[in-house]
């Protein structure tokens, strides 16, 4: 114990003084105290449920287990999420992060993806301070031995019931009315390097039991897949040489994930920096020496497909040089992380590999890289609320529905713990739609659609995505996350409603403001106005010119939007997305009403006298939908081609 930094040492203590306190009976106990599981434990616990959190190890809570970073395209609109509905690691990326920037910038702010480089070990902290000073919330270190399953109640056949666990050190059985599990890579878990294989979940971390998996695949029938990913060997810093590579700096304003923070911890001056590389010929030719040594690279499980070994990109893309990012571990690391490097040749095959690329000629690793393979619930076989469908109180989130990363986990996470949460305490099970969230997307292709590779999450899966933005992530959830989920403290909501009454007033005010065409001329600079046809335009209209900002019209009009400067850059991206919005905001009413609209099946989509893609016209005709609701949520469907869809059925029946 005395080995362990401080805060690890006392929460090592608070442990164990839990453990002797930890109760026989609990409204919700998660099981794993990985990216899903924190958010679930937090989230139960701030529903009201009596909640205990156990996991193997409790320094590794919130461990991040392959790339130190958060966010990105996709994944950042769901950190958004998660801190709208008070989730955890929005706050915790503000704490920990030590580059900040904002991707896809050159496209609208949709689809632009927060993302920050972290500090692993003060994510952790972050993570673990906060878990430890959650009311309602027990933290135990054990390993989860067994669930606790009733036989299926005679009058519902095939409805277990869960009521609670079993640790692996045989003390007595914890009893819950729920139970999320989490257990991330560790479901009968197996680690690869060169020709070795071990059973583990994580390196230097033991798989879940045994018998975790028997009761889900024997016991209630589920069906199993099974799922491999793989992380790149960590490199020692001061054995790199930077000035090969392309220096990247962050952005010069670090950018916040949470709505509750105007600031990151770190200073922007105080950013370190990432760097950019390529692979060579040599790496090439060393992973074809060493094929023949490694065994996980010839398994037929899927692995994830955006982010492959180097040994797929390699195979699948002979010839190509491949980027390789340089990113710092944290502010007193002594490592770098090589995204695009993931490996799992043997290590002296790996370190000739790295020093073929010019960066890393004289570099040394510190850890090798390797793969992993685990087992996965196929999670069509789960509610909208994450529960199994076959077992009463049973809800599973994060990498076990064989989704990849830590924000699809972490919103997952949240979700169940709401949900096991309400369970426990007798309230309704709520649902987030694909119209008001990523998490609902998220959510709804795991269990409408199942998953055939690791799941990730990409703008492009949201259909409605110019309204799920992540600039009004709080208006779309911290409200309703209050009144409807009760996942949200008083203190956000009331900071929810400041903003929600301060943005109407301010695009109130814009709509106010009414000048001729030729007024608006004179009195800004021409932003492409000449062209403008319409003889009026109001403050909103203005808004939506490219080079025009609220801060330029408001030194104009300082009398009427002088007091909404600080949400300048919201009122801007809401002046230009409000018309699409609207527009978007009738057609998904309309879907909505007509969601069980029957389709003909007979229908020939590719002579349909109607706007659609030739992708679209190919999915329909391939699938069939037999409702207009089905067609919405087919993969590569847009709210576009379902109107279209809607309108040609409406008219030609
Ligand atoms: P985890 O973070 O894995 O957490 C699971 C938790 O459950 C752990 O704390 C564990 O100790 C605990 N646990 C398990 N069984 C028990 C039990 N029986 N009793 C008590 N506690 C238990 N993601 C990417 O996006 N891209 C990648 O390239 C990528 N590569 C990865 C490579 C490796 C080698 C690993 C291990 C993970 C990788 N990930 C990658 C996945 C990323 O780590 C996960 O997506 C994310 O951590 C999933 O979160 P989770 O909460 O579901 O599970």
């Amino acid at each position: 114990t005395t080995k362990l930094p401080p805060l690890q040492r006392c929460l090592l203590l608070v442990s164990r003084r839990a453990s002797h306190l930890a109760r026989q009976q609990y409204d919700v106990i998660v099981v794993g105290g990985g990216h899903a599981g924190t958010e679930a434990a937090a989230a139960a616990a701030r529903v009201g449920a009596e909640t205990l959190l156990v996991t193997q190890k409790i320094h590794t809570i919130g461990a991040l287990s392959c790339n130190p970073s958060l966010g990105g395209v996709g994944k950042g609109q769901l950190v958004k999420e998660v801190d709208a509905l008070d989730g955890l690691c929005g706050r915790a990326g503000d704490w920990a992060g030590i580059h900040f920037s904002i991707l896809n910038r050159r496209k609208g702010p949709a689809v632009w993806g927060p993302r920050a480089q972290l500090d692993r070990q003060r994510y952790r902290q972050f993570i673990q301070s906060e878990l430890l000073s959650t009311p309602r919330l027990t933290v135990l270190e054990g390993s989860v031995e067994e669930l606790l399953i009733t036989e299926p109640d005679p009058e519902k056949p095939g409805h277990h019931r869960v009521t609670g666990i079993h640790l692996a050190n045989g003390s007595h059985p914890i009893s819950a009315s729920s139970v999320v599990l989490t257990t991330g890579t560790f479901l009968s878990g197996s680690l690869f390097m060169g020709q070795t294989t071990s059973p583990g979940g994580r390196i230097g971390d033991a798989p879940s039991s045994a018998g975790i998996s028997h009761t889900l695949r024997e016991r209630l029938g589920l069906r199993i897949g099974r799922l491999r990913t793989g992380t790149p060997p960590r490199i020692v810093k001061k054995s790199v040489d930077f000035s090969q590579a392309e220096l990247h700096l962050p952005d010069s304003q670090p950018t916040p994930f949470s709505f509750l923070n105007t600031r990151t911890c770190c200073k922007p001056e105080e950013q370190l920096p990432c760097h950019l590389t390529l692979t060579t010929e040599g790496v090439e030719r060393v992973v074809q020496e060493s094929l023949h040594l490694n065994c996980h690279i010839h398994q037929d499980t899927k692995g994830p497909r955006y982010c492959p070994s180097i040994e797929s990109r390699v195979l699948r893309f002979p010839g190509r040089k491949h980027q390789v990012w340089l990113e710092p571990e944290g502010v007193n690391s002594e490592l770098v992380y090589p995204q695009g490097l993931s490996m799992t040749m043997p290590p002296d095959m790996q370190l000739r590999l790295i020093r073929e690329i010019p960066a890393l000629h004289q570099a040394e690793i510190h850890t090798p890289g390797y793969g992993v393979q685990y087992d996965f619930v196929c999670p069509t076989q789960l509610s909208p609320a994450l529960q199994v469908k076959s077992a009463q109180g049973l809800f599973l989130a994060g990498q076990i529905n064989g989704t990849t990363g830590y924000e699809e986990a972490a919103a997952q996470g949240l979700w169940a713990g709401v949900n096991a949460a309400r369970w426990a305490l007798h309230m309704p099970s709520v649902a987030l739609s694909r119209t008001e969230s990523y998490i609902g997307v998220l959510i709804d292709d795991l269990v409408s659609r199942g998953v055939t590779e690791p799941y990730r999450m990409f703008t492009s899966r949201a259909e409605f995505r110019t309204s799920l933005r992540p600039d009004n992530a709080d208006l779309r959830l911290t409200l309703k996350g209050f009144e409807e989920v009760g996942c949200v403290s008083s203190i956000r909501y009331q900071e929810a409603v400041r903003v929600r009454d301060t943005l109407h007033e301010g695009l109130a005010a814009l709509q106010a403001l009414v000048l001729s065409t030729p007024t608006w001329r004179k009195k800004l600079p021409d932003m492409g106005m000449s062209e403008a046809k319409s003889t009026v335009l109001t403050g909103m209209d203005v808004l939506q010119y490219k080079d025009m900002s609220f801060e330029m019209l408001a030194s104009v009009f300082p009398e009427s939007l002088s007091h909404y400067m600080e949400f300048s850059q919201r009122l801007k991206i809401e002046a230009v997305y409000r018309p699409h919005c609207d527009r978007q905001k009738k057609e998904i009413e309309r879907i909505q009403k007509e969601e069980n609209m029957s389709l003909p099946q007979d229908i020939d989509y590719f002579s349909l006298p109607v706007s659609l893609s030739q992708e679209v016209r190919e999915i329909l005709d391939r699938v069939r939908p037999s409702t207009l609701g089905a067609a919405t949520r087919l993969q590569g469907m847009t709210p576009a081609a379902i109107v279209h869809l809607l309108n040609y059925v409406r008219h030609s029946g």
